[in-house]
């Protein structure tokens, strides 16, 4: 399903977005393309292509195909030279930075082992990444912004800022207002689920699909329904928090003043715990080390989780009936698969029956643990290129302006 666009004035930023997701969506379009599938006059459509060449969004050029009679059409794509993003993906003890280009390729990208629970550090260390990011590109190269990922959830007072996910000391994210004071440009930010998701509906395994859920797995665990492309917020931006519905009855003690909570079963933080990381969370290439090195704690770790990812299946899959269910995070995808493994056959759901259906209940993220990464990056490209209702609506309201901030950081 694509979004129809509309004639009323005031639409026109929402016009351009719709068109921009088309072309993404097919490669590349023709104008007849645009106008049968958008639904607007030739002269709309006319002017809407015109205005994104302008910005360097878009290049057109002959389409191949049969030369019946004269030229081909000429068709449009995204411009991979129309300006990159900066995307920051914070950790407790790291920092991943990529400098992304239009068309979701990384064009250059770092890491620092750093403690970021101390603000002042993290503030210090993402003005570097982002200073040393763009130095490094072509410096005529536009930069739309710098989009940043970090663990959920905000504003929720009893769980935001507690427990070993997050920041306990940050206290808020004001930090964010200053690195975008020091480094001129602008900042969105995200959780890292929601991130992670939009990167994937753009760019990555999810790009055909426009219900599907999300499943993160960082540090702790996290989600995102994705409806058209936006992220289905809830009252205050935090819905999909899977990590902590509760699944054992008085189980395992978790941080949000729970027993039992899904993501003290599945998610980093519990793997790093039972393999004696004595608080230390275990790296990408150590998993993928034990795992492939057949190392018995870690598939004896897999195969008592995966009854809650079974589980976690089930309940998302009845709850939602998304199109398919993407893994991802910031773990290796062996990990998500030799759990996967364990963790088959699914349970029978709304979505069970048939081998086609089957094979796409659930799938592994094809980011390789950088979703939230490209994800980040997005945030700031996303604001270009996806039609985004509820912001266009709220919008228009002008007394509003408060929840318009609150959709430009959660709603995408
Ligand atoms: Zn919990």
């Amino acid at each position: 399903m694509v979004s129809r666009g509309t004639t009323q004035q005031s639409s026109a930023p929402f016009n351009r977005r719709i068109v921009l997701d088309v072309i993404r969506r097919r490669g590349e379009a023709s104008r007849k393309d645009l106008i049968d599938t958008v639904g607007l006059s030739p002269q709309t459509i006319a002017n809407i292509t015109q205005d994104l060449e302008d910005l360097n969004l878009i290049v057109s050029k002959r389409q191949k195909g049969e030369k019946a009679r004269g030229q081909p059409p000429m068709a449009f794509t995204l411009n991979p030279d129309g300006g990159d993003a900066i995307g920051l993906s914070l950790e407790l003890n790291g920092l991943s930075a990529a400098r992304v280009n239009l068309v979701g390729e990384m064009r250059d990208r770092r890491h620092i082992n750093v403690d970021l629970r101390d603000p002042t550090t993290a503030l210090v260390a993402m003005i570097k990444q982002v200073e040393a990011l763009r130095d490094n590109g072509n410096s005529a190269q536009r930069i739309w912004g710098v989009g940043v990922a970090m663990p959920g959830p905000f504003d929720a007072p009893d769980l935001s800022f507690k427990g070993p996910t997050v920041f306990e000391k940050w206290r808020g994210l004001e930090i964010f207002n200053a690195l975008e004071e020091a480094v001129g440009l602008p900042v969105f930010y995200n959780v890292d689920s929601v991130a992670g998701a939009v990167g994937e509906s753009l760019f990555g395994s999810a790009r055909d699909a426009n219900r599907f859920f999300y499943l993160y797995m960082g540090v702790g665990l996290g989600g995102a329904l994705m409806v058209d492309r936006a992220a289905y917020s809830g009252a205050n931006g935090n819905a999909t928090e899977v990590g902590h519905i509760p699944v054992v009855p008085n189980g395992r003690s978790c941080s949000c003043g729970n027993r039992g909570c899904l993501e003290t079963y599945l998610s980093l933080h519990a793997l790093s715990e039972e393999l004696g990381g004595g608080g230390t969370l275990l790296t990408q290439e150590q998993i993928i080390y034990r795992l492939e090195s057949g190392d018995v704690r870690i598939h004896d770790w897999c195969r008592a989780a995966a009854p809650y990812l079974r589980q976690v299946i089930c309940t998302i899959e009845n709850m939602l009936d998304p199109q398919t269910i993407v893994l991802g995070g910031t773990v290796p995808p062996a990990l998500w698969q030799a759990l996967v493994e364990y963790a088959r056959p699914w349970l029978h759901s709304v979505r069970s029956g048939g081998q086609d259906r089957e094979a796409s209940r659930v799938v592994v993220s094809n980011q390789g643990g950088d979703s939230a990464l490209l994800g980040a990056a997005v945030l700031p490209i996303y604001e270009k290129l996806a039609p985004r209702v509820d912001a266009l609506t709220l919008g228009r309201d002008e007394g509003d302006a408060e929840r318009l901030k609150t959709v430009r950081r959660f709603a995408f």
